[in-house]
């Protein structure tokens, strides 16, 4: 039998697997982050699950190799934790590319209505029984420009929850998707300008990283309502403080941070924190954080564990996999895994 060795363990994840591996798979769980200090805690073990905050970078896979693991199943969507030049042609790299887009979006959304009309705030008022208004008003959603920012899975799922609100969607993707509903493509720096509410959906790439950056920030709609679900560093953080200080950004729902690695998914709440700009955002009342949790639906949890097992199942059964990316696919940003690949080999 198999066996493989599951990173960043959390309870919730180990229901679905050991409801789903059906005696498939021996697997030792880690509570542990896979990284180049913990990758030897995988020797002998023939595959390695890994998830977002990973850092699966050139040293951990030399060390994941070495230990005889040749597949690293990521049980999520996005992959920039990983260092697909390292891996190339050494390790099989898969993922589960659109578990459950619905979830994402759905929590982009929650975010987006729970800032606009305070509903973080008057949930704590409330429980006080202060039962005054003041400092709680909103603006009607409907009738307004929303700007989608990466129009794959998720994107697409966003927009048909924002059409469903009653407002315009703007969108930008440099790789349109053909007869894209319910949302006009535009460029980047008009949809910066025009939406009053921005979502992003794109994954973090060389590209991509810090799109959202003083100069950026400097080009949009005066009091703009900023939602990231993706990832953290698409964002310039520093840069974001500052729009948020001169009310350039009106708000800022954000699911992801460029330095949550070390922090989110673990209770620091009796720790004095050492990031200065999140203690900042989270301090100020028209920002709200969760710590990535767009993904924490019953549907989407066992959709990963669902398709991860199959993906380990699939490799060494020596199948065609589907869901296998590589150091070419994941450079050019596009949506598709590669059709045929041998240990992360476009072939
Ligand atoms: P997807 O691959 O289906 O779509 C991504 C889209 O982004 C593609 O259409 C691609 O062309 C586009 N894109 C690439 N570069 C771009 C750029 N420079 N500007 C704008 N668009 C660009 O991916 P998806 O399933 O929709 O997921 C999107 C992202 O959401 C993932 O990359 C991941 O980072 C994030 N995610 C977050 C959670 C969470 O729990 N918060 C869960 C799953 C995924």
């Amino acid at each position: 039998m198999k066996r493989v060795g599951m990173f960043d363990t959390k309870p919730y994840d180990r229901t679905w697997f050991d409801k789903l591996n059906e005696g498939r798979f021996d697997i030792k769980y880690f509570e542990h982050k896979l990284n180049a200090d913990t990758a030897r805690t995988a020797e002998g073990l023939d595959a390695a699950i890994s998830f977002v905050n990973d850092s699966v970078d050139a040293r951990a896979i030399a060390t994941l190799c070495e230990g005889g693991v040749s597949l690293l199943a990521l049980r999520c969507a996005g992959y920039n934790h990983v260092d697909f030049k390292a891996a190339y042609g050494r390790l099989s790299v898969v993922r589960v590319p659109g578990y459950s887009p619905n979830a994402v979006a759905e929590h982009a959304a929650a975010l987006l209505l729970c800032l606009n009309r305070k509903l973080h705030k008057a949930y704590l008022r409330t429980r006080e029984h202060n039962f005054t208004l003041t400092g709680l008003t909103g603006f009607d959603l409907y009738g307004k420009t929303a700007g989608v920012v990466g129009t794959g899975r998720i994107g697409r799922a966003m927009i048909g929850i924002l059409r469903g609100l009653g407002m315009r969607v703007l969108a930008y993707d440099p790789m349109p998707a053909p007869g894209l509903e319910g949302a006009t493509y535009t460029a980047f720096h008009e949809l910066l300008a025009q939406s009053d509410v921005i979502s992003l959906h794109c994954p973090l790439t060389p590209d991509t990283r810090h799109m959202l950056s003083a100069e950026a920030f400097a080009c949009v709609k005066p009091g703009v309502t900023l939602i990231n679900t993706s990832r953290g560093a698409l964002i310039d953080s520093a840069a974001l403080l500052a729009a948020l200080k001169d009310g350039r950004v009106g708000a800022a729902g954000l699911d992801v941070y460029e330095e949550e690695g070390a922090l989110f998914f673990e209770d620091l709440s009796g720790e004095v924190m050492s990031d200065d700009t999140l203690s900042l955002l989270i301090a100020m009342p028209n920002v709200l954080v969760t710590s990535h949790q767009g993904f924490l639906t019953r549907e989407a949890l066992e959709s990963i564990a669902r398709t991860t097992l199959q993906n380990i199942e699939d490799y060494f059964a020596g199948r065609p996999l589907g869901n296998e990316i590589c150091y070419y696919c994941q450079q050019s940003g596009r949506s598709a895994s590669c059709a045929r690949t041998l240990k992360g080999r476009c072939f």
